[in-house]
């Protein structure tokens, strides 16, 4: 599934979609699946604005443990239908090497969360599993340790691993977290794999979610993974940082008019 392009980048082939490699490629959707008519409405408009693989997590890592935690399995089938009814390939979560079946079932790319960067036992699950991956750098991760956390990945045989970077902790508070544009092309430098910015998580507001994944793709980002939602004041979690669904398509075109430039 891998070939070689410019530069010594791989552009990976996944359910039929490319990324990296001067292919630059959109994950977006809901941070979590809530209900079907809201997957299905917001799996619908993405694929008519022309996104490439569609998010959404039924596993939610979330800081209170009496926050929504996410629907689980009830989730990944209705993940299952908004891939069958619109042919997006699915981005999600898996949180827990017991649930490693059932995600690999439904995900076209197994999401390893922030929190989870450095859970060993669950990555080399997930190379093994054979399903593409995407790790997000660790909140507090040097760029070395993500690079090692996707070799645990890699060495199970399992090739298709994308990088993540979607913000890191530093003393600043205006934004959730501090988003290292330098981390594209240091991990570019030393990895011929996509790496993705998550502008969502590091911004925490809508508002900065458009000129972070200017920026990140003007850096030679490869891809984003984004968060969007019907109706985001409604949103069970992450409601203030998730793009309108009905704004996603003017978002996108100036995005990738961005990554036309890098
Ligand atoms: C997410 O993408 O849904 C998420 C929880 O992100 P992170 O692990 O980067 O916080
Ligand atoms: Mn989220």
């Amino acid at each position: 599934s891998r070939q070689i392009a410019h530069g010594g980048e791989s552009t990976l082939e996944i359910a039929g979609r490319r990324i990296g490699g001067g292919v630059f490629a959109t994950i977006a959707g809901p941070c979590t699946v809530e209900s079907r008519e809201q997957t299905l409405s917001t799996a619908r408009i993405m694929q008519d604005v022309g996104v490439q693989f569609f998010r959404g997590g039924a596993y939610k890592p979330r800081t209170s443990p009496y926050s929504f935690q996410g629907l689980g399995r009830d989730g990944l089938k209705i993940l299952a239908e908004a891939k069958a009814e619109t042919g997006l390939p699915i981005v999600t979560e898996l949180m827990d090497v017991r649930d490693v079946e059932a995600v690999a079932e439904v995900a076209d790319i197994i999401q390893v969360g922030a929190r989870n960067m450095q859970n060993y036992p669950l990555l080399t699950e997930i190379g093994r599993s054979g399903v593409a991956a995407l790790v997000k750098r660790g909140l507090s991760a040097t760029l070395e340790e993500l690079l090692m956390a996707a070799e645990y990945i890699l060495k199970e045989g399992n090739p298709n691993v994308l990088l993540c970077e979607r913000g890191i902790r530093t003393y600043e508070t205006a934004t959730r977290f501090t988003l290292d544009i330098a981390a594209i092309p240091v991990l570019k430098e030393q990895t011929h794999l996509p790496v993705v910015v998550d502008p969502s998580h590091a911004a925490g507001r809508r508002d900065l979610v458009l000129p972070l994944s200017m920026a990140a793709a003007a850096a030679g980002a490869d891809g984003i993974i984004v968060e969007t939602h019907p109706e985001p004041e409604k949103a069970v979690c992450d409601g203030p940082q998730q793009i309108r669904a009905s704004e996603f398509g003017d978002y996108l075109r100036q995005v990738e008019a961005a990554a036309a430039l890098a």
